[in-house]
Formats: structure tokens, sequence, C-alpha cells
């Protein structure tokens, strides 16, 4: 895509240029990790939705460039449907987040040694009808998110971007069930016309007997009793993205003999405390001033 002039007046455009990043993106999450210390730690990560490359850039000279760095316990995978210029010790998969081979693929990578970090800045193509580019973008953290229960090593961190919609809050109190520390930030480098803001959500600690599924409704948001699981599976509630296509049946909410499930576990799972964090506030969204 052309880039504009607006685009070549932005000065993270402009610093993006001079310093190397291929997409001025980098700046967003080296912001996230000035914010939240992210990096902190970190010796392997996945890059989710990584084309052009400037997350990965940022992993890269993060990850492997400390003086401390033992490079053979670093490791860097990225997914996108784009294939991208390599970059040293970076790990690519071809493929869609929300195809289940894909998803395969990468967990076969952490299959010996879980990462302490998952990033995701996917973003459909947008199509400009507001609810479905919002659907989308959902299922698209809906995949990245399940994805991270299953590489993603207990204590670790996962940040996504999101659009700040109506929705926001009833997603934060969900990745609360699975992380001891909840926030959502705008960083400077995000543009203040753009609705994106990103969930950074750290301390990762599932419910004790939560397993990892390929076959839950994080990846297959389809309101039926399936969902509804063993164990802690059962008390996560479906995400619900904004604008879905699939909307709850008034009928079946209404009825008292024909339950829903969905709306039975729902309320169960209102009545139920969230996990209190004790080493972060409640989720807030930090706006710079
Ligand atoms: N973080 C990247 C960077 O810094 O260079 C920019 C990411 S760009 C905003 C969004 C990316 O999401 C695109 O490269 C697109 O191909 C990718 N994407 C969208 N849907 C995807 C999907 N279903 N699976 C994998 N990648 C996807």
């Amino acid at each position: 895509m052309r880039k504009t002039s607006k685009d070549k007046r932005d000065i993270y455009y402009r610093l993006a240029k001079e310093e190397g990043w291929r997409a001025r993106s980098a700046f967003k999450l080296l912001h996230l990790d000035q914010q939240f210390g992210i990096f902190k730690g970190v010796t392997r990560a996945v890059d989710l939705c990584a084309a052009p490359g400037s997350w990965s850039q940022v992993l890269v000279k993060k990850l492997r460039s400390r003086p401390t760095s033992d490079l053979s316990e670093v490791k860097i995978v990225a997914v996108d449907l784009q294939a991208m210029a390599p970059l040293p010790g970076l790990i690519q998969i071809v493929g869609d987040i929300t195809k289940e081979e894909t998803a395969q693929a990468l967990i076969k990578e952490f299959k010996d040694s879980a990462a302490q970090l998952v990033v995701c800045d996917g973003a459909p193509d947008v199509t400009g009808l507001h609810d479905i580019d919002e659907f989308i973008q959902a299922q698209l953290l809906l995949a990245a998110f399940n994805i991270t229960t299953h590489v993603l090593a207990p204590a670790g961190t996962f940040v996504a971007k999101v659009f700040r919609g109506k929705d926001v809050s009833l997603l934060l109190s969900q990745l609360q069930l699975f992380f001891g520390c909840v926030n959502i930030a705008k960083p400077r480098s995000s543009r203040s016309t753009s609705i994106e803001a990103f969930v950074v959500c750290q301390n990762y600690k599932p419910l004790p007997d939560y397993k990892p599924t390929m076959h839950n409704p994080l990846l297959n948001l389809s309101y039926d009793d399936k969902w509804i699981s063993e164990g802690a599976n059962k008390f996560v509630s479906p995400f619900l993205a904004s604008g879905d296509l699939q909307p709850f049946d008034s009928l079946r909410s209404c009825t008292t003999e024909q339950h829903s499930p969905v709306l039975d576990a729902c309320t169960e799972e209102r009545s139920r405390p969230l996990p209190k964090s004790s080493a972060c506030p409640a989720p807030s969204l930090t706006v710079p001033t």
C-alpha cells in the first residue's frame, strides 16, 4: 500500500525508517515493554501475525543481543499468512493462525520447552463494515489466545491487539481467569485516531485442572453445548465477539424449560469471584496524555 503524506509526517514512521524497523509498529511493542517490562527474563517467544516483521525484529534484538544471552537458549517463532524476509535466529511458519494445522505446527516448536511470551498484532483486511471487522479481529484474538494456552509457560505473558469496543471489559474479565495481571494499554506510538489498543496479560496461571484444547469455544464460537467440558474448562465463559454473526437466540434465553447451557454456565461464572491479583491493580485503560 502506498504511504500517504500523512504517514510520512508521522514521527514514528520516520523514526522507523531511520532506525531500520520494517514498520512503525515496532515502537508499539517497545513502548509496551517500557510500560510493562514484557521482555524481562524472556528467552522463548512467539510472534503471531508477524509480517512484515517489525515486532520480530524487536524480539530478535531484545532476546538475542543481551550481553548475557546464551543463543542456544533463545527461540523465536513467527507466524503469518505471508512469508517475510528472514531474520537471524527467527523460525517462520507461514499459515493461518485460525487453522488447526498452523496451531499444531507452532505447538510442536514449543513441545519440549514452553514460551514465556506470546505477542499478536493480528489485523484482518478491513472491509469497512464495522461489525464484521470487529468480529474478524475478535476471531484472530481468540485463535491467538487459544494457541497461547498450549504454548505459554506458567507466569508467562500474552500481548495482543484488540479493538476498543463495548465488550472490552468482558474480555478483560475473561482473561483474568487465566492471568494474574491484565491491563489494556494504548502506547503513545499507536495513533490516537485508531481504535486499537493492546491487552497485556502477565503471570499466566490457568486454573489447576484447565486442559488446553483445540476443540473449545475459544477457537470455535458456536453457541452449542460442546464448549462446556470437564474440570476447570467448564468455568471458562465463551468469548463473545462484538457483532457476532450468531447472537443468542432470544427464545432459548427466555424459556425456563429449555435452559441455555451457555447462559446457565455464564450465570454460574458471574457469581464466582474473579481471581484477585496481588501484583497488579484492577484492569485499566492506560491512555497517554
Ligand atoms: N506486527 C507486525 C509488524 O510489526 O511488522 C505487523 C502485523 S500487521 C498489522 C497484521 C498481520 O496480520 C498481517 O501481516 C496479516 O497477514 C496477519 N494476519 C491477518 N490474519 C491472519 C491470520 N488469520 N493468520 C495469520 N496471520 C494473519
